[in-house]
């Protein structure tokens, strides 16, 4: 816990929510299928606890898109912001998309992944460790194969 509170939303204003705790495990993903997510050359995403994340207004503009077997993908059906993916098998955590927090956050992105994959416009940030697909921590769940999308 950091004791500090975030707050975002989406682009329309209609969703608005809260993060009463740490942010953790903030990745760039330059999968295929974040870079459709985001609409951008890749994703970054960070785990927040499911209890802390706090929806305040909007909660029923959130509309959830299955993205594979087992992550939801939830969006603002008014404005299309990406706000956060849940996944059935990790009940406990909400990735929440950090492109849609109001201001500054503490924590950083610790790598960028699935660079084997990323646009050719891409410039990357040459400071970050690169990994072709998974960083190594992420390497094993099954539904984390090498090879596959990195889905986050
Ligand atoms: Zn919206
Ligand atoms: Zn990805």
């Amino acid at each position: 816990m950091t004791g500090r509170i975030y707050r975002g939303g989406c682009l329309c204003g209609r969703v608005r929510y809260e993060i009463k705790g740490a942010i953790e495990d903030i990745i760039c993903c330059h999968c295929s299928e974040c870079r459709k997510a985001q609409g951008s050359a890749y994703a970054t995403n960070g785990n927040v606890k499911a209890e802390d994340f706090v929806v305040l207004t909007g909660e029923s503009e959130l509309t959830g898109y299955p993205s594979g077997s087992d992550q939801v993908k939830f969006f603002c059906r008014r404005c299309g912001s990406p706000i956060i993916s849940k996944r059935r098998s990790v009940t406990d955590r909400v990735r929440v998309r950090l492109g849609s927090i109001d201001g500054d956050i503490t924590q950083r992105p610790t790598a960028h992944i699935f660079v084997g994959s990323r646009a050719n416009w891409d410039p990357l940030d040459a400071a970050l460790p690169r990994f072709e697909t998974h960083e190594p921590s992420r390497q094993q769940p099954p539904n984390r194969a090498a090879g596959r999308p990195g889905n986050d």
